[in-house]
C-alpha cells in the first residue's frame, strides 16, 4: 500500500532522521495530548547488488537509504500498549503487558489488532524474552519509507521497534542478534520468512557505507561509499505483479534442486565451470537459475571491490549485467522493469547513468540506478517522462545518499 509521502517528489520535501523526528513528535503530541519520551529511527534500504542469493548463502550489498521509520513513545498509565501509525487508519490496544511468557506468541497471534501491529508488538514481545521489558506505552509511528514497495519498510519498523526497546530498557543487545531478533519477528508475526538481509542493514549501515553481508556467516562489511559525485537513484515502477508469492518459492526450490544435482549444501558453493560440467544433467532451466545465483554472486563480489575503490564504470557495468541475469536466466523482471532499465541505460555514462538494474524479490517494485549527483534531477526527470509515455503509468522517484543505521533520538 502506497504512502500519502511515496508520491512525494525527493527534492521538495525534508527527508532524513531529524525530519522523520520532527513529524513522530508532533504525531504523538497530536495524538496522545502530551510529549514522547523517546523517539526511535530505522532506515528502509534498497540492495545495489546480489539478488537472490541471500537464500543461497551467498552476498549482498544493500545500503541504508535516507527515508526513515521514527517511532516515539512515551509511558502509558494504563496497562496498555496502545500503537498508532500515521500510515494506518486503524490503531491497536493490547491490553496486557509483554513479559516472557509462554503464551505470549498465541495471544498476539489472536489478538484482534490491525496485522501491522504484530510486526511491533512480536519485536516487543521477542524484545522481552531478551530481557528488555517496556512496560505500559503509548507509541506513535510515522515513516518515509513506502510501504510495500520492496524497500523494506516492514523491517524499518522492526528495527526502530527494537532500538526503542533498547532505549526503554537501558540495555543495548549485539548488533546482529537484535537484526536476528527482528528477523524472527517478521518470520512468527508477520508470517513471512524473510532473509536476514533487510533487518542487518537497518541495524548495522554508518553514514557514507554501503554494507557487504556474507549470508552464509552473518559476517559483515562496510564498504565506502562516500564519493559526493555519486548517488543512487531509485524508481518505484509502481507495478507489482501478484504472481510474486508463489514465483519466489519456486525459484528457492529451483536453486535448491540445482545444488542438491551439483551435491553442495548451497549454490554458494558452486562455479560456473562445476555447473558447467554438469549441464547435461540439468533441466535448462535449473541450469539458468544456478548461473544467475553464481555469477551474482560474483558480481556482488566485484562490485563492492569497484564501490570501495570509486571505480563507477565497472560497478554500473555489474549493475546492468545483474539486471540482465535475473531477467534472463533467474526470470524475475517484467516488462515496467525493464522499461526503466532500457531507459537508463539509454541515457549513457556521458550523460550521467554509470548503471541501472531492478531491486528486491522480482516482477514489480524498484529499480536501482547509480548516477553523476549533479545529473540527478535531469536523469530522474528523463526517466520519469519516458516509463510515463511507455507504460502509462506514474513512478516515483527519489534520490539517496548511503545513510545511517537505527539510533535513538534520546529524550525529546
Ligand atoms: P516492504 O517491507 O517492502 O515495505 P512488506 O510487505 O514486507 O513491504 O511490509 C509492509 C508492511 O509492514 C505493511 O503492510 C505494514 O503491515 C507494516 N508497516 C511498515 N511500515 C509501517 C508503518 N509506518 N506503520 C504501520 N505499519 C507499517
Ligand atoms: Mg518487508
Amino acid at each position: 500500500m502506497p504512502t500519502s509521502s511515496a508520491n512525494q517528489s525527493a527534492i521538495s520535501h525534508e527527508w532524513g532522521p531529524e525530519a522523520a523526528a520532527t513529524r513522530a513528535a508532533h504525531g504523538f503530541a497530536n495524538r496522545f495530548g502530551r510529549a514522547a519520551t523517546w523517539i526511535a529511527f530505522a532506515p528502509g534500504r534498497v540492495n545495489l547488488i546480489g539478488e537472490h542469493t541471500d537464500y543461497n548463502d551467498g552476498f549482498v550489498l544493500p545500503m541504508a537509504i535516507d527515508r526513515y521509520t521514527a517511532i516515539a513513545a512515551a509511558r502509558s498509565e494504563e496497562s496498555t500498549i496502545r500503537l498508532a501509525s500515521a500510515q494506518m487508519p486503524e490503531e491497536s490496544i493490547f491490553a496486557a503487558l509483554l513479559t516472557s511468557s509462554p503464551n505470549q506468541k498465541s495471544e498476539i497471534l489472536s489478538h484482534p489488532s490491525p496485522p501491522w501491529a504484530r510486526y511491533v508488538l512480536g519485536t516487543l514481545a521477542l524484545c522481552a524474552d531478551s530481557g528488555l521489558h517496556v512496560g505500559p506505552l503509548d507509541v506513535w509511528i510515522d515513516s518515509d519509507v513506502p510501504l510495500g514497495a520492496g524497500l523494506s519498510s516492514s523491517a524499518a519498523l522492526e528495527v526502530a521497534t527494537a532500538t526503542l526497546a533498547e532505549a526503554i530498557a537501558g540495555q543495548t543487545l549485539d548488533p546482529m542478534a537484535k537484526a536476528r531478533l527482528c528477523q524472527q519477528a517478521e518470520h512468527q508475526y508477520a508470517g513471512m520468512p524473510c532473509g536476514i538481509m533487510d533487518q542487518a542493514i537497518s541495524v548495522c549501515a554508518t553514514l557514507g557505507h554501503a554494507l557487504l553481508l556474507d549470508c552464509r556467516t552473518g559476517e559483515t562489511r562496510q564498504v565506502a561509499m562516500d564519493d559526493p559525485s555519486v548517488v543512487v537513484l531509485i524508481a518505484n515502477s509502481n507495478v507489482k505483479h501478484a504472481l510474486c508469492d508463489g514465483e519466489y518459492a519456486s525459484r528457492r526450490a529451483d536453486c535448491h534442486a540445482a545444488a542438491s544435482a551439483l551435491g553442495i549444501v548451497a549454490l554458494r558453493d558452486a562455479s560456473l565451470p562445476q555447473l558447467d560440467a554438469a549441464a547435461k544433467q540439468l533441466n535448462p532451466t535449473i541450469f539458468r537459475r544456478a548461473r544467475h545465483v553464481i555469477t551474482e554472486n560474483d558480481r556482488t563480489l566485484a562490485a563492492a571491490e569497484a564501490i570501495a575503490r570509486r571505480n563507477w564504470t565497472t560497478a554500473g557495468q555489474l549493475m546492468y549485467e545483474s539486471h540482465v541475469s535475473m531477467r534472463d536466466d533467474f526470470e524475475i523482471s517484467c516488462p515496467e522493469i525493464d522499461v526503466l532499465v532500457e531507459a537508463a541505460k539509454n541515457i549513457g555514462e556521458a550523460r550521467g547513468v554509470f548503471g541501472s538494474r531492478m531491486t528486491g524479490g522480482g516482477f514489480g517494485g524498484c529499480t536501482v540506478s547509480l548516477v553523476k549527483a549533479d545529473s540527478a534531477d535531469r536523469i530522474a526527470d528523463k526517466l520519469r517522462r519516458e516509463y510515463r509515455a511507455r507504460t502509462g503509468i506514474e513512478p516515483t522517484l527519489f534520490v539517496t545518499s548511503a545513510a545511517q543505521g537505527t539510533h535513538i533520538a534520546g529524550r525529546a
